[in-house]
């Protein structure tokens, strides 16, 4: 009798399927890699074959250039792809765009590695969908009850509130380069606004990807600034990555309010260590209450948590009697939120 543990289980590389000899989202190289989403500690350039989703190996070329591995491949939504005698199959996980749980089977066993994943509603990436499984393995990484992510579009009208206040101010909105920053300029778009917004340099490849994928972001303009020109950012919204702000560029705009996108903003010392004026709750993994009703809607046999909060999670399955082990896998980040 087959164990789950046969068909995948935790290595120092990252998830290995041992029938399948393939892994998901490794964090060495390896000859076969599986890959949830672009972001960098999930995909990672210099394995030997690559299996994601079409809009993942874009994302992944676009940052790594195309040699990004030796051999790629596109799998498209829900479709069987056989590995050895594993099926495997790819499903959106609405974290970023492209972003998918993947499904493997064998011996009549089926596991699903959601890598990370949201519930909330997100124009910006494809929405989550529920597959059932024996094992379900989530993230934890907003695991604990006291995480609670309010309405995004709360967090956008914050923002367009704040630059009416302060019509001299310009506004710099900190947000990670794939996923996060999209989203905002897309949340701050369906609150009306349709002014010009500005994006830092590090933004302009996945934001032009994005708007080719079909995702409208407006008009974006370079956040580039001319000798004398800083009065042309009064009243603007400038988006850049979170490290840009610590630096000389962002002192060089008015009188900016430092404003930083993030999960973590919950976190009110976060906020402070950072310097940031306007927090903005805005997370694209589950807070705890998706996450344990995601674990109830799925109903697997067993969970396997990872990355993150693990602890109080595999507690309440054991509270509700689910069978659940953390699995301690590491290379993850919980900050790139
Ligand atoms: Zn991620």
């Amino acid at each position: 009798m087959a164990r789950f543990e046969d068909l995948l289980r935790p290595t120092r590389e990252g998830l290995y399927c041992p029938p399948g000899d393939f892994y998901i989202d490794p964090v060495l190289p390896v000859g076969r890699a599986l890959v949830t989403h672009g972001h960098a500690d999930h995909a990672r350039p210099g394995n030997g074959r690559v299996l994601a989703t079409r809009r993942t190996l874009d994302i992944m070329a676009l940052r790594y250039g195309e040699d990004f591995a030796s051999e790629r491949q596109a799998a498209g939504w829900g479709e069987a792809i056989r590995i050895g005698d594993v099926a495997v199959s790819f499903h959106p996980a609405g974290h970023v765009l492209g972003s998918a749980q993947i499904a493997v089977e064998w011996g009549g066993m089926r596991i699903v590695a959601s890598g990370d994943y949201k519930r909330r509603a997100d124009p910006t990436a494809e929405a989550f969908e529920p597959v059932p499984c024996d094992v379900f393995i989530t993230e934890a990484t907003f695991g604990l009850p006291v995480f609670r992510h309010p309405p995004a579009r709360e967090e956008a009208r914050k923002l367009l509130a704040s630059t009416r206040r302060f019509p001299e101010r310009a506004h710099l909105v900190g947000a990670y380069a794939l996923g996060k920053a999209q989203r905002m300029i897309r949340l701050i778009r369906d609150e009306g606004y349709d002014e010009p917004i500005y994006i830092h340099g590090a933004l302009k490849r996945l934001c032009d990807f994005y708007q080719s994928e079909g995702i409208d972001l407006g008009e974006l303009r370079p956040a580039t600034l001319e000798r004398g020109a800083k009065a042309d950012f009064a009243g603007a919204i400038v988006v850049g990555p979170p490290s840009a702000f610590a630096d000389k560029w962002a002192r060089r705009f008015p009188d900016p309010v430092s404003c930083f996108a993030s999960g973590w903003m919950r976190v009110r010392q976060r906020a402070r260590q950072r310097g940031v004026e306007l927090p903005l709750i805005v997370s694209d993994h589950c807070d705890w209450d998706e996450l344990v009703e995601t674990i109830v809607e799925i109903a697997p046999q067993e969970v396997w948590v990872t990355h993150g909060r693990e602890e109080a999670l595999v507690r309440w399955c054991t509270l509700k009697n689910l069978r659940a082990r953390p699995l301690h896998l590491v290379g993850y980040e919980d900050e790139s939120d």
